[in-house]
């Protein structure tokens, strides 16, 4: 499995089930994505520890550099340790649960914090003042064991019986319970079991909803798929019929309850019809179809793998491109970026000057698109004979009074 996650994204220390500790592992993706500023959820991961080789997989939403917006955000600020503002969590060490902070004041030498605990009456509490300089985990801590099921791989935790600080290092399974592993400061190791919620499905239980589920939604592709799962992650093989059915598929079982993660191990079928260059021709044909309006694009074909540049107006982004691109049989991978131009210019002389070429009879059977971009005009599309491509060109220069003019027409 490990030749299928090729690159190294970033390296963390977990708990390696065969060592049976903590050690530096590295996390592995299929593609190279870049855990600076945020990952998308879903993204299977593989673990694989650094000291003896042995992996595990966990998804992107589990671990603390998941996308802020994709994970739960439900940090409790540490009285003492942390800064605290209105809006917070806070726990009070010793106290049964955290509340949420209405309002902070502070006095000289003490600070006064109103506190709700389950929408209850407001609490006035009173603590000496305390100044942090130094905030070891900024944004709080998870709280546990109560938080075990919503603590992220890497995330900082107090553990409010043991009164320690820590991370969180693992998610286990010892044969009977599914459990989080966290790694205190006096460097214990505590398992805690997650709550009955959380605990995975067993695996041929959750293989059975799954294969259900698919039966139902894909009855046509899905007797090509087959299904595996372990600890709650769910593993498809087998082929599909194009990109834009993986896609669904992949879609589909992520949205069911109970399941981790998908990792996807299907195939795209491709024949030996399906060529580069075929697929690249029925790419263009699909961005330069009349529905659409694109321009200044560029298209990549590398086996089987896509990749779309292209421009359009404001509001006109076209919303089935990159479904119907991931149809095309063929296509295993699909890259599609658009970018809308706020201040086109020249809007109405292109437009002028395409319907000039559409009406002229020596130019009939192309389509050609005039647009302009950064003040230098383009010609896009397609034509049947030098002639015509040049004959466009000159209706081009014509009409635009530059020279800057870029002849992208293919002959086709
Ligand atoms: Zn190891």
């Amino acid at each position: 499995m490990r030749s299928q996650f090729p690159h190294r994204l970033y390296s963390q220390r977990l708990f390696c089930r065969r060592c049976q500790k903590v050690t530096e592992h590295g996390i592995f993706a299929r593609e190279a994505y870049s855990t600076f500023g945020g990952m998308d959820p879903h993204i299977p991961l593989l673990c694989s520890c650094d000291a003896c080789g042995t992996i595990f997989v966990a998804f992107s939403n589990e671990f603390v550099f998941c996308n802020r917006e994709f994970v739960n955000t439900d940090y409790a600020k540490i009285y003492g340790y942390n800064r605290i503002v209105a809006g917070n969590w806070i726990y009070f060490k010793g106290s049964p649960k955290p509340g949420v902070v209405k309002s902070i004041f502070q006095s000289p030498d003490k600070q006064i914090i109103v506190v709700n605990y389950d929408g209850g009456p407001d609490q006035r509490i009173e603590r000496p003042k305390i100044d942090i300089e130094y905030e070891e985990s900024p944004e709080g801590y998870r709280l546990l064991p109560i938080q075990s099921a919503q603590t992220l791989l890497g995330d900082c935790i107090y553990h409010a019986i043991r009164d320690q600080f820590g991370i969180a290092v693992g998610l286990v399974n010892d044969g009977e319970k599914d459990k989080l592993v966290v790694l205190l400061k006096d460097k214990t190791l505590v398992f805690i079991t997650l709550p009955p919620l959380s605990q995975n499905l067993p695996n041929d239980k959750l293989c059975s909803i799954v294969q259900n589920k698919l039966a139902q939604v894909f009855p046509e592709h899905c007797t090509r798929v087959s299904v595996e799962a372990g600890q709650g992650i769910v593993y498809l093989n087998g082929l599909v019929k194009n990109l834009s059915i993986q896609r669904a598929i992949v879609k589909c079982v992520n949205a069911i309850p109970k399941v981790r993660g998908c990792v996807d191990f299907t195939r795209v079928e491709t024949s030996s019809f399906t060529t580069d260059a075929v697929i690249e021709k029925t790419v263009y044909e699909q961005i330069e179809s009349s529905v659409t309006r694109l321009f200044d694009y560029k298209v990549n074909v590398s086996d089987g793998k896509v990749q779309i540049e292209a421009s359009c107006y404001e509001n006109e982004r076209p919303k089935d491109l990159e479904n119907r691109v991931a149809e095309i049989p063929g296509v295993r991978d699909l890259i599609c970026l658009v970018s809308e131009i706020y201040e086109p210019i020249n809007v109405e002389l292109c437009k002028k000057v395409e319907s000039e070429i559409s009406a002229s009879t020596f130019l009939r059977g192309a389509n050609i698109r005039v647009s302009c971009n950064n003040r230098r005009f383009l010609l896009e599309g397609s034509v049947q004979s030098i002639l015509q491509k040049e004959l466009a060109f000159a209706t081009v220069l014509k009409n635009v009074k530059t020279t800057s003019i870029e002849n992208r027409l293919r002959i086709v």
